[in-house]
């Protein structure tokens, strides 16, 4: 588990830069004695500036300490995760992006994500993200072709919805979609999965997509691959 034992309040204004949140970005440092999880995941940061109404995140279970909209920033990652990195035995894939976006606003400034990948791959780790944000373009598409994209992994075509942040989900569309919110608790319930009528429709055409580019999609298969660091046959030497 990531232990955080020390939070300093810093914050910090650019309305410029997002406008998201009244009175722009808001952020602090808080210090943890670790980056990466027992499951090889970093978060870099805690919150998130994209600002998606059905933000699983913002559910109560993670015990959020502070606003969503208020970036935490774990001080001294870099050299938090350097040390974890170098304490591993063996490569293995590293993944990033399940509870906080790593392109977030306030990466364009502090650049942490991209100086975490960059350690992640002059240690030999794999890598995974999660991302909605098209910051990752950036260097990053021709990466991908000559890397070769191995999966894509989708849930389906939907959303998740429970406590926490089903309350937050339906005052925005109050706010926003008059209406829309008891279309959502008919059909939905409090079901956690609140997949696309069109769900079925939509996923058999990724696979088939996928299947023809030789893409992995599929929860099970792509999370195996994404616990599997690929080890490069070496040529045994007699000396
Ligand atoms: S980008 Fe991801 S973490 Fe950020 S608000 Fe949207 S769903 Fe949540």
């Amino acid at each position: 588990m990531e232990g955080s034992f020390f939070s300093v309040d810093m914050h910090y204004s650019q309305p410029s830069a997002y406008n998201g949140a009244e009175g722009g970005l808001v952020m602090h440092y808080a210090q943890y004695k670790t980056i990466l999880s027992p499951q090889n995941h970093m978060n870099i940061y805690r919150g998130c500036t994209h600002g998606c109404i059905d933000c699983d995140s913002r559910s109560r279970c993670y015990q959020m300490q502070h606003d969503f909209e208020d970036i935490e920033i774990k001080q001294d990652a870099l050299e938090i995760l350097e040390a974890q990195l170098r304490r591993k035995r063996k490569p293995c894939m590293i993944g990033t992006g399940a509870m906080c976006d790593p392109y977030i606003h306030l990466e364009d400034e502090l650049q942490i994500t991209r100086q975490c990948l960059e350690l992640v791959a002059q240690y030999g780790f794999g890598l995974a993200i999660q991302t909605k944000s098209a910051r990752i373009l950036r260097g990053i598409v021709q990466y991908c072709i000559e890397a070769q994209v191995q999966a894509i992994l989708c849930f389906g075509f939907g959303m998740t919805l429970r406590e926490g942040n089903r309350e937050y989900y339906f005052r925005m569309l109050d706010r926003h979609f008059p209406g829309l919110k008891q279309q959502y608790m008919l059909r939905y319930g409090q079901a956690y999965s609140c997949n696309s009528p069109n769900n079925g429709r939509l996923m058999t055409i990724l696979r088939r997509e996928c299947q023809a580019c030789g893409i992995l999609v599929g929860t099970d298969s792509v999370f195996r691959y994404l616990g599997t660091f690929e080890q490069k046959p070496s040529q045994l030497s007699l000396f």
